[in-house]
């Protein structure tokens, strides 16, 4: 039996998780963090009994702490770092949202434990600094995006030498098709088509700034240069990604819409979970595929722009600009359109060198998230 925290065990993607944990008795979840969903933690401590449990800055705990004393609690920040220290833990899930997640990843693998990774801004911020600390321990760093877990799967047992292509697909979310951008609200823009995921994910997608993040994702996890990574739209969400080889042969990876089948997989690989989400082709029928429209989402073109110069801090800004303009979006404060208009300024304004400390990247991202508050603030609300 192995060990296992959950970061963010109260998120989507953490109660996904948690879910897959209590099908098989491979792992003890000894660890849980949650932002503020007191409700929902306090069902997975009563179901899992973890040993340590880290709370949102935010969040009160007092009621918590008197009905468990034997629960070792931790708080905010530092307290997420304490719980990716953990000595007696052997592999740890890290599905919190945003680039909190940043420093708990860099953390697991500089204390060498496994690390699956549902977090995508810590490598989209800092894929240099993650992939070194990785290397640098023999450490593989297991992916739990979807994509990525496909891709990984295609790989499997194969020479990457003989990769040409990887080929992300992305489903073009909910308006793939609409003539303007104009009038869009926060509520059309969460209804997102295939996937039922967390408020910011569904907005990126939305924008198409998540698959500009995943291509990111992909540089890194996967150790392949950008010109090799190729987006292509593909609406039923069905193959969830794809690798061409040098012969031509494209090998793609097929399942349902959940998230449970991607985190199992990267518990029990090269093994599988008997899981009871099953597609029937023959109900599916056509599959479509078409080119992304770079004009349309400019997200892609930065994305793959940030990778030019992996000594620079574009990934960081891109991701701490878009964390921002979401969250106003989300308030109905700005336009949807505004979104790309932020990122556009804020890649050209912001443009710096990468720090190769993980502390030093985590404020740069705290700094320059104020200066977006600053600029929607003064110049896209009425100010
Ligand atoms: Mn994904």
């Amino acid at each position: 039996m192995e060990n296992i925290v959950v970061l963010g065990s109260t998120g989507s993607i953490g109660k996904s998780s948690l879910d897959i944990l209590s099908r098989t008795n491979r792992y003890k979840l000894i660890g849980i963090s949650f932002n503020k969903n007191i409700k929902e933690a306090l069902k997975q401590i009563e179901k899992f009994s973890p040993k340590y449990v880290c709370a949102g800055e935010d969040a009160d705990i007092s009621n918590l702490k008197a009905k468990y004393k034997n629960i070792v609690f931790l708080k905010g920040k530092q307290g997420l770092i304490e719980l990716s220290s953990i000595e007696e833990a052997d592999i740890y899930i890290n599905a919190l949202v945003g680039t909190y997640g940043l420093i708990p990843s860099h953390t697991i693998l500089k204390n060498k434990k496994k690390l699956a990774l549902a977090n995508k801004e810590s490598l989209v911020v800092a894929g240099k600094v993650i992939k070194d600390a990785a290397d640098e321990n023999n450490l593989e760093i297991i992916p739990i995006d979807s994509e990525h877990s496909a891709i990984y799967q295609c790989l499997e047992n194969r020479d990457k030498k003989l990769v040409s292509s990887i080929i992300l697909t992305a489903s073009g979310g909910p308006f793939l098709n609409r003539k303007t951008f104009d009038n869009i609200k926060a509520k059309d823009a969460l209804k997102h088509p295939t996937w039922s995921m967390g408020k910011k994910v569904t907005i990126d997608s939305s924008t198409m700034m998540n698959k500009g993040f995943e291509i990111i994702e992909a540089r890194w996890l996967f150790d392949i240069p950008y010109e090799k990574i190729k987006v292509i739209i593909h609406k039923e969400s069905i193959i969830h990604s794809a690798v061409e080889f040098v012969d031509g042969s494209i090998i793609a990876q097929l399942a349902a819409h959940d998230m449970r089948i991607p985190i199992s997989y990267a518990l029990t690989k090269p093994k599988r979970m008997e899981l009871e989400f099953k597609i029937d082709l023959s109900q599916i029928g056509t599959l479509h595929f078409e080119k992304p429209d770079f004009k349309r989402f400019p997200t892609l073109e930065l994305a793959y722009t940030s990778l030019k110069d992996e000594n620079k801090n574009l990934g960081l800004v891109l991701n701490a600009t878009d964390e921002i303009a979401v969250e106003y979006f989300l308030k109905n404060k700005i336009e949807f359109s505004d979104i790309f208009i932020i990122l556009e300024q804020a890649f050209v304004k912001f443009e710096d060198d990468l720090s190769s400390n993980i502390f030093e990247i985590d404020k740069e991202t705290e700094r320059i998230k104020k200066e977006i508050v600053h600029l929607i603030e003064k110049d896209f609300i009425g100010g």
